[in-house]
């Protein structure tokens, strides 16, 4: 394990992230393409398109790669920023582990980097380590001291090492044969069981109509009766 040694950076204009492309972002260009996406320049998106460039950097040239992100937060944006990789696509995966880290790994052969937070190397960074151990309330963070500690720590507050994805997550997602569910009426995949997930109570949601009755009853009753 080794820490990437790249000289301190100290303005906004220094180059902050390459995408795929090859295309380069100085400190504040990159701030921007986050506001144009994310509506605000996260912390977590700016350490993110750094995080994103050092594992692009290790990776060889010229390979199909997928992305993982350990986390919900911040990081599947700056993968889906500057790379092809998106949940849409199903490039980009993201494992809930709430670790703030992510790997890009050749899609065939599994082989990838993963990039991390050394959270050792934030005692020489107190304000981005108030804001990544939620210290003080977002409110009484000092934001530009935060940006400026980002800046100037640039890949010094990170460490990469090789992994190899195991087999499973290689594989492509059989998508077997799909049915509509006989109480919601909706399509879904066959494997899932005889009725649909959504009506095995995992819908994250209650539904109702304008009347203020239960949605799916409702809809079960117009089924029966093939009213409209
Ligand atoms: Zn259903």
């Amino acid at each position: 394990m080794k820490i990437e040694a790249t000289p301190l950076q100290n303005s906004f204009a220094t180059l902050w992230c390459h995408d795929s492309e090859g295309h380069p972002y100085t400190f504040s260009e990159y701030m921007g393409l986050s506001r144009s996406f994310h509506c605000y320049a996260a912390p977590g998106l700016i350490i993110g398109g750094r995080m994103v460039d050092m594992a692009l950097r290790q990776l060889p040239r010229g390979i199909l790669f997928d992305a993982i992100s350990e986390t919900a937060h911040c990081l599947p944006d700056a993968i889906q920023l500057l790379t092809p990789c998106t949940t849409g696509n199903g490039w980009l995966k993201i494992v809930h582990l709430n670790r703030f880290a992510l790997i890009l790994y050749d899609k065939i052969t599994g082989e990838g980097v993963r990039v991390f937070l050394n959270s050792a190397s934030l005692n020489a960074w107190p304000e981005i380590k108030i804001w990544f151990y939620k210290f003080k309330p977002k409110q009484k963070q000092n934001t530009p001291l935060l940006r400026e500690q980002i800046c100037a720590a640039g890949s010094s507050i990170f460490l990469t090492r090789k992994v190899q994805i195991r087999p499973q997550w290689l594989k492509q997602r059989a998508s077997g044969k799909t049915v509509d569910c006989p109480i919601c009426g909706e399509a879904y995949p066959e494997k899932h069981g005889s009725i649909c997930r959504g009506c095995q109570g995992e819908a994250p949601y209650s539904a109702y109509d304008h009347a203020g009755q239960d949605w799916n009853s409702d809809y079960r009753h117009r089924s029966r009766t093939g009213a409209d």
